[in-house]
């Protein structure tokens, strides 16, 4: 489906406004997204910098100048903030996710990477395509795994070295080139906690635009070794009985559902 990026008094039902890594809102709680006069609002004043709309999903995403206050009657929330488990399988939400991730993207992809030409949108589908060498680029998406180790009725828990250093979460990494997702798990976990598994299970995925990250989760059963921890990586991980666990990430993440056994 194409995006359109040249009709601005045709505006989508839904509008998704992002700052930083922000979205605004009426009211965070009904998740209220402005109405057609907070858009106008944000363009008289010049201080949108990049937007589009999908009118198969029936909004338009729109990209404002970083720290810029919120307009009234709205306020900015964490994008993070909407990924709660009351919003499961929303669709709304699905679409801010998408939304965020193709502004990223669109910023990303101004130039081309063959010739160095400005690139402009494809009148066709979702692609940025080059005027001049006709190159053409999809938005793309970054897969990573997240896995929950179980030995008995114990989890596997780390603390990380620098993100979120004050709670206890699963494993988690990028797959490289030539992994299977499997594989990914198994070398992540040798790597950051020198243990062995066995019985690697999908369970489920989670889209995490920050910027276009598809994060699968894995469940794991411990098979062999000792912990030894990648210490630029890992500050601490322990064996949690499942009733007695330290601090963990928030609800709504894919990293809670797992621990808490939620899936
Ligand atoms: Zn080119």
């Amino acid at each position: 489906m194409p995006m359109i990026t040249n009709l601005k008094n045709d505006l989508m039902p839904l509008h998704y406004i992002f700052c930083n890594y922000s979205i605004l809102v009426m009211d965070s709680d009904k998740l209220a997204l402005p109405d057609d006069e907070v858009v106008q609002k944000c363009f008289e004043h010049q201080v949108v910098i990049d937007w589009f709309g999908e009118p198969e999903y029936q909004y338009t995403a729109i990209a404002l100048e970083d720290d810029c206050p919120a307009p009234k009657g709205c306020k900015w929330v964490p994008i993070r903030s909407l990924f709660v488990k009351a919003n499961a399988g929303n669709t709304e939400v699905s679409r801010a996710a998408r939304a965020h991730s193709l502004l990223k993207w669109r910023k990303k992809k101004r130039y081309c990477p063959k010739c160095g030409t400005l690139m402009l949108d494809d009148e066709r589908e979702t692609a940025r395509l080059c005027p001049k060498c006709k190159s053409k680029l999809y938005p793309s998406v970054t897969p990573a795994m997240i896995v929950l180790i179980e030995k008995g009725d114990e989890i596997l828990l780390a603390r990380h070295v620098e993100r979120n250093n004050d709670i206890f979460t699963c494993l988690a990494g990028f797959i490289e080139a030539g992994e299977s997702a499997e594989e990914a798990v198994r070398r992540e976990i040798h790597e950051e906690v020198g243990i062995e598994v066995e019985n690697i299970r999908y369970i489920t995925s989670q889209a995490w635009p920050f910027p276009d990250q598809l994060m699968l989760a894995f469940k794991a059963s411990y098979k062999s070794g000792e912990i030894v921890l990648q210490e630029d990586e890992i500050e601490e991980a322990h064996w949690f009985k499942k009733n007695d666990l330290p601090a963990i990430p928030k609800e709504g993440s894919v990293a809670w559902s797992l621990i808490t056994g939620e899936i």
